[in-house]
């Protein structure tokens, strides 16, 4: 086929995908604003959402149909005022993120949660739940409760009787449509200002962005390592980058707690580990049956539980969150990695970073090495360890890696060449950053993307690398975070300001 005719296929699929983002996006505005509809929101709704239809209580509770904010009272009495429903979350964890509400016109800003039965907050075992300790409003249909447990259940808001008596053709008319992403995330008043731009500017608009991003990282590590060192700096946040999404905060405490200098000073790598894992709190006491272990993995732990005993670390207070986490994400199996790689790094990370990836290396090659820097040298004893957990094998994913290297290795080695004025590592560490190849998705860049570019697929011509995923992140945290996603007082929603913003980089 020839090339023109493909790229003709190509720009007329992406010009039918805009029109259908415009058209959802007119279909939303239409839906929020037609004076029939702002009729409809006075009337009631009596019947309760069918069986499993949550989600359609998180649409509306994203469109924003609800009466409205002078009406609207918790069960607790106080009023309710939305003025940012947030953002809906499709990972674990509440359903909406950084919505901004008023109860009795005081501001807060956290997570939302939607269910069918004010009950369910406890048959889902919210109650036990960390990831659910800063929800600001549970938003339920029907709000009666059997159990009260006051002060354990945050402020609920009844929807039975705030909702418009057309709910059902609603609830038709958003299933018709499928709640596509794009009509969960909606185009920000920046969208429009994009459209008008062409995609190299965008792209180097974000790569500006994700440059500065890179900067004050890297400034924000040197003042850590001003003040701890440069090792610990890097063991900390190494141990906070394998908490991944959900554990970040207890690696991060565990790696202050028990700072490297500690670790270097037991002599047998063995028990490096067992005080590692004895301080996160992963041995159990071996005087305690655990029905759920294997004999060998009692005995495993028996032995661990002995050294660590010995060295009169006591444990430490960690928040660790394991529901839902598959075997091989398992907090303990993370920290056996970070054992053994300390141990091959000889407690000297930045050290053995630096030492792996010399300043001659091109950006391409350096890319390459980084594997070999996060390699696992499989043993015996590794396997046997790593049994402790129930899990085989261990090895860092090339995403992992890459993410290491973006958060961490990159702007730390800047760090470093800051304190050492050495202006060449300065540049080649920026020059390697800015080859890496793009990270996968996650909900703040996808979030972004949604927002700022549509068709959302405009993407793949402008977001090619890392960097400029770190870009989109920048917009989240400078614009959209500080501005509480509210567009109308955003600058990057003006047409003059955007421009400024685009040659500003
Ligand atoms: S707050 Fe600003 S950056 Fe975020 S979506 Fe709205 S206009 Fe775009």
């Amino acid at each position: 086929m020839h090339p023109s005719s493909e790229a003709g296929k190509v720009n007329k699929g992406r010009s039918l995908e805009a029109m259908e983002a415009f058209h959802t996006l007119l279909s939303f505005l239409a839906i929020r604003l037609s004076p029939a509809n702002e009729q409809l929101l006075c009337e009631t709704a009596k019947e309760p959402p069918p069986d499993g239809g949550e989600w359609i209580l998180q649409a509306l509770w994203n469109e924003g149909r609800l009466r409205e904010s002078s009406e609207l009272c918790t069960e607790e009495g106080n009023r309710v005022e939305i003025i940012h429903p947030g953002t809906w979350n499709s990972e674990a964890g509440p359903d909406f993120l950084e919505a901004v509400i008023k109860l009795d016109g005081h501001t807060k800003r956290g997570a939302v949660e939607i269910h069918r039965h004010v009950n369910d907050w406890f048959a889902h075992g919210h109650d036990k739940d960390q990831r659910y300790r800063d929800v600001i409003l549970h938003v339920v249909w029907n709000g009666n409760t059997e159990k009260s447990v006051p002060g354990q259940l945050p402020p609920c808001l009844e929807l039975e009787g705030c909702l418009p008596s057309c709910w059902n053709e609603l609830f038709n008319q958003l299933a018709t449509v499928g709640y596509p992403y794009s009509r969960r995330v909606s185009p920000g008043g920046c969208a429009l200002r994009a459209a008008e731009v062409d995609d190299a500017l965008i792209g180097d608009f974000l790569t500006g962005a994700g440059l500065t991003r890179f900067r004050r990282k890297s400034r924000s590590l040197l003042d850590r390592a001003l003040a701890a060192g440069f090792e610990q700096t890097a063991y900390e946040y190494f141990c906070e980058v394998m908490g991944y999404k959900v554990n970040r905060e207890p690696f991060l405490n565990l790696a202050r707690h028990l700072p490297l200098r500690s670790l270097q000073e037991i002599n047998a790598p063995l028990s490096r580990l067992a005080v590692l894992l004895g301080s996160a709190g992963f041995l159990f006491d071996p005087t305690v049956e655990d029905q759920a272990a294997t004999p060998a993995q009692r005995n495993l732990n028996r032995e661990l539980w002995h050294r660590w005993w010995s060295s009169g670390m006591p444990p430490i207070c960690l928040q660790w969150q394991k529901s839902g986490t598959r075997p091989a994400n398992l907090p303990e199996r993370r920290l056996i990695i970070i054992w053994k790689l300390l141990e091959q790094w000889n407690y000297r990370p930045l050290e053995l970073w630096r030492r792996g990836l010399p300043e001659n290396l091109s950006p391409a090659a350096a890319i390459k090495h980084l594997r070999n820097i996060f390699s696992i040298s499989s043993d015996p004893e590794f396997s046997r360890l790593l049994k402790l957990t129930g899990a085989k094998g261990a090895s860092l994913g090339t995403q992992r890696i890459l993410d290491i290297a973006v958060n961490l290795l990159l702007p730390l080695m800047q760090a470093w060449a800051n304190q050492q004025n050495s202006l060449s590592l300065q540049r080649w560490s920026e020059e390697v950053y800015l080859n890496l190849p793009r990270l996968q998705e996650n909900q703040v860049t996808r979030k972004i993307t949604h927002r700022l570019l549509v068709p959302a697929s405009r993407q793949q011509e402008i977001v090619k690398k890392a960097v400029q995923q770190q870009g989109l992140q920048a917009v989240d945290r400078q614009f959209c975070q500080r501005f509480i996603s509210d567009c109308g007082i955003c600058p990057l929603s003006n047409q003059q300001m955007f421009a400024k913003s685009l040659a500003g980089n």
